[in-house]
């Protein structure tokens, strides 16, 4: 599972466009559907049942009565490792369709969804492993006492999730929920519905009990914010637009929800004249263009000191004219479609301000054909910390350089920004690479690498890149309640 494998995959059958409620397809409550396209083509794949707030509280009474009563409540957490482990290999098994499914739908390459799958499973293998490891502590308290804690479900959790990566944000959310013996009420991102529903058919196989994993498709406004307000949801864990966390944070605010963020970022990627060239310029392409930019974590600042400025760039521009752009079901294709019409014009519009304002449009900055939402690998020169395109996270295959003299100056700028999720820097001075990572203010740094993510280690956000952190062990405390159990000795 390693490569793509095949020279230009078959879309697969869509099995399954309902509700997922108690194990039950089921119709939403008002009959509503929305249309899920394939970004590639602009075309219609499949009709998809548009949950509303009927549908949620549907599947939030599923989720707290398997929660409370049932199989699910009583099960061993060994038997809970189980059943993540079955799932985990039921994707596996199914990989080359779950991967085929998401390209179609999200427009990722199938090389990068061929690698999502194995990182869907590597994460819900790694969540199965501790599911009999969650522990308590006895604690030392004063007096005739014994006192220990207890590690319980936080109860009902709502998971909203974006399009960028749909199946991988599932299992980043199922598996540590799951894990801590949690049940689910999902939104996936309306954009991309559909691997989400196969997912729900490998959970039933798989034999998890009624009500522990329900989705409800819909779109954000409706489902969505039933689903934060709802007060039987003990905990939202959102995916997402910094936009959306405040409206989030806010309507959970009445019913003093748990929240947990993973938001946008603007992460700076900060380039050494004493870096290995090379792989400098290599690093800073996969950061910014895997996957069209379209990653909350893109190397979308550049920072590149004066000294290699010129042909730093050069090469840069270079490959950038080179990268194969079009169809995501080819294995040879590097770059497929931004996910949507919406997505599209608002890249092109941040192009148009950074000409307006003065940056150098070295290459890119258009759309690629007239069918399907592509847009060519993009790079803007000598921009300015203070220029739109240098602030706003765009999403999309656009990087701005941003020239710089001295480390004490690189350090600050880094930081001159309200997100927090990752950055990276390129030196083979280790006093440089540890000081920068002891200085900057993210949530992740890569030293000589770029979008090295794995599910051993916490991922989350400083500032307003978000709240709490997911993968890990540290994901465990955000699904976790403590519960301190005194009892008096005689
Ligand atoms: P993106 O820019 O990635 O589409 P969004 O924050 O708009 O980011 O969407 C991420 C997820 O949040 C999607 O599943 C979307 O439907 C959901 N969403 C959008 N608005 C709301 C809202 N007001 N309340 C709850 N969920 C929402």
């Amino acid at each position: 599972m390693t490569t793509a494998t095949l020279e230009r995959a078959t879309p697969p059958k869509i099995r399954q466009t309902r509700l997922l409620i108690n194990n039950e397809w089921v119709d939403p409550v008002d009959g509503g559907s929305f249309e899920t396209l394939n970004p590639a083509t602009g075309e219609t794949i499949a009709h998809v049942a548009a949950g509303t707030a009927a549908d949620i509280d549907r599947a939030v009474k599923a989720a707290r009565r398997a929660l409370t009563s049932g199989p699910w409540s009583r099960m061993d957490a060994a038997d809970r490792g189980r059943l993540l482990f079955k799932l985990a290999d039921l994707v596996e098994a199914h990989a080359q369709e779950l991967a085929v499914l998401e390209s179609v739908n999200c427009g990722k390459t199938i090389t990068d969804s061929v690698g999502d799958m194995q990182g869907v499973v590597n994460t819900l293998r790694y969540y199965a492993g501790w599911a009999d490891k969650i522990e308590g502590k006895t604690v030392p308290v004063r007096g005739n006492f014994l006192s220990y804690t207890l590690r319980q479900p936080v109860g009902v959790v709502g998971q909203i999730i974006p399009w960028n990566f749909p199946l991988l944000m599932l299992a980043w959310k199922w598996g540590p929920a799951l894990a801590c013996g949690n049940t689910i009420v999902m939104k996936p991102a309306e954009q991309t519905p559909l691997t989400a529903l196969r997912l729900g058919e490998l959970a039933i196989e798989a034999g998890f009990p009624p009500g522990v994993v329900n989705l409800i498709n819909g779109y954000g406004e409706t489902a969505g914010a039933a689903l934060v307000v709802h007060p039987d949801v003990d905990k939202i864990a959102f995916t997402g637009h910094v936009d959306t966390a405040k409206i989030i944070q806010k309507a959970a605010a009445d019913t003093l929800k748990r929240t947990t963020f993973e938001l946008g970022g603007k992460s700076p990627n900060v380039i050494f004249a004493d870096a290995n060239l090379e792989d400098a310029v290599a690093g800073a392409f996969h950061a910014i263009y895997f996957h069209g930019g379209q990653c909350c974590t893109a190397g979308s600042r550049l920072f590149v000191e004066d000294a290699i400025h010129q042909e730093f760039v050069e090469r840069l521009a270079e490959k950038a004219k080179q990268r194969r752009v079009g169809d995501p079901l080819d294995a040879r294709t590097e770059q497929g479609p931004q996910v949507s019409q919406e997505q599209l014009d608002k890249i092109l519009g941040y192009v148009k301000v950074g000409e307006q304002q003065g940056a150098t449009l070295l290459t890119g900055g258009e759309r690629v054909g007239q069918k399907g939402y592509f847009v060519s690998p993009t790079i803007f020169d000598n921009v300015r910390d203070e220029m739109t395109i240098a602030r706003d996270e765009i999403f999309g295959p656009v990087v701005s350089v941003l020239p710089f003299k001295a480390f004490d100056e690189v350090a600050e700028r880094a930081n001159r920004t309200f997100y927090g999720l990752a950055a990276a820097v390129w030196t083979k001075n280790i006093d440089k690479a540890h000081t920068f990572a002891k200085l900057v203010q993210a949530g992740t740094v890569w030293v000589n690498c770029y979008h090295v993510v794995d599910t051993t280690t916490p991922f989350g956000g400083f500032k307003m890149s978000g709240q709490g952190r997911e993968n890990g062990e540290a994901a465990l405390d955000h699904y976790t309640e403590t519960k301190t159990v005194t009892i008096k000795l005689s």
